[in-house]
């Protein structure tokens, strides 16, 4: 295994790396600042990378993005994410499009995928149900053909992006009277339309990143069906596949051993040895995850699919691995950890602390995950 970069690679991320230094929106990295200010730079540092082609950089050229390799793509994420440069965490690029992709028509091609790549219009995604998290085949939402429409009554959650999201990509009930996976349809609904309310939910962080969202006979064309009526849950499984074989998006982690180990070099003359043997943990994992995201983005190269199994077991070990690292940071920054004020160094590891809880449920829960690689991927029985 070579994971070295060649001339082609190695100049396409000193490209990237330009960028990130040269053109973005001055308050790019702001995280101060208000959510709408927040909202605008990230908004302007979508167009910015649309107009290189770089916001759906791994899509066809005709949709809208420059056909990149999964190596290319492993670049720019781990240049972003290092960076902690905002607006690339995009469902409508991840999963959204690539099903349009697959199952939709070319009409919603032609409709869809132009102002998903060019930055115009956000996706949400419009699952989870108080009832339905990680068994998601058991939503109750129902959509009913009434004409040419289908009426939309139920309710979603842990909607995120959903209080500014242009689109949701919406699963629903069909068919009550099938088995649970074969009822299901999946459709894409402008998050405007009358009958949509959309209430906040803080995280333990304090941010506002997901919503409960109400439907109360909601009208959504039955031209926005995408794929066949009722075979909607093999669009959403490949869709949560995209989702879980995203690739190098873990450099944040990365970054953050990074600071740490500067911060304790530069600033404490003294360093607690459990300080110093927790680090190496993190560094140690860093450095695995890293080369997992290599290895999976050079069987993609070679086969043209991402190894399910190494994917999964990557976004496992990421997701702890993060909240590792944000304990161990808190351990680094002593009382000043437990008692942040906002803006100060340590505050950002606070929140990472209680926002990296998340990490282990969001796309699938740790449980799950390990149930999934246990059976699928080391073929152990089922219980
Ligand atoms: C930050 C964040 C963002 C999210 N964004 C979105 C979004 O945009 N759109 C969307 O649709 N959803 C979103 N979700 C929802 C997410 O997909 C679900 O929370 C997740 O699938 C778990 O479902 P649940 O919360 O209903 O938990 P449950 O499924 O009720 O699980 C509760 C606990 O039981 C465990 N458990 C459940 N079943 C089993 C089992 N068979 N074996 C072992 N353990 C089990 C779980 O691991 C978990 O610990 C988001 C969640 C988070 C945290």
């Amino acid at each position: 295994m070579n994971f070295h970069l060649n001339p082609e690679q190695a100049a396409f991320q000193a490209e990237v790396i330009d960028f990130i230094e040269h053109s973005l929106p001055a308050g790019w990295n702001d995280e101060h600042g208000t959510f709408a200010e927040r909202l605008a730079v990230e908004r302007e540092v979508m167009t910015r990378l649309a107009a290189r082609h770089w916001l759906a950089l791994p899509w066809p050229k005709e949709y809208g993005g420059l056909g990149a390799s999964p190596m290319q793509q492993l670049i720019f994420n781990e240049q972003m994410a290092y960076h902690r440069v905002p607006g690339t965490v995009n469902m409508g690029v991840a999963w959204v499009g690539p099903v349009v992709m697959l199952y939709g028509r070319d009409d919603q091609k032609q409709q869809y995928l132009s102002r998903i790549a060019d930055g115009t219009d956000l996706w949400c995604t419009l699952y989870s149900e108080p009832g339905a998290g990680s068994d998601l085949a058991a939503m109750q939402t129902r959509a009913v053909r009434d004409g040419d429409d289908y009426i939309i009554n139920g309710q979603k959650i842990w909607t995120s992006f959903g209080h500014y999201a242009d689109w949701g990509w919406l699963a629903a009930r069909t068919d009550p009277d099938v088995p649970k996976h074969k009822g299901i349809s999946t459709f894409a609904i402008k998050m405007d339309t009358p009958g949509i309310t959309v209430r906040p939910l803080i995280n333990m962080a304090g941010s506002h990143e997901f919503n409960e969202i109400f439907f109360e006979d909601v009208r959504v064309p039955a031209a926005n069906l995408v794929g066949e009526e009722n075979r909607g849950w093999y669009n959403v499984a490949v869709g949560l596949d995209f989702e879980r074989s995203s690739i190098g998006a873990t450099s944040g982690s990365r970054r953050h051993v990074d600071e740490l180990v500067a911060y304790l070099r530069t600033q404490k003359p003294r360093i607690d040895p459990a300080i110093k043997h927790r680090l190496v943990d993190e560094a140690i994992g860093v450095a695995l995850l890293r080369n997992m995201a290599y290895y999976i983005a050079s069987q993609q190269e070679k086969t043209g699919i991402a190894p399910t199994r190494e994917s999964q077991m990557a976004k496992l070990f990421g997701a702890e691995l993060q909240q590792r690292i944000a304990a161990t940071a808190l351990q680094v920054f002593g009382m000043e950890g437990q008692a942040a004020r906002p803006g100060s160094a340590s505050s950002d590891y606070q929140y990472s602390l209680l926002r990296s809880v998340a990490n282990t449920i969001e796309g699938g829960t740790s449980e799950i995950q390990r149930a999934v690689i246990a059976t699928r991927g080391l073929g152990l029985p089922r219980e």
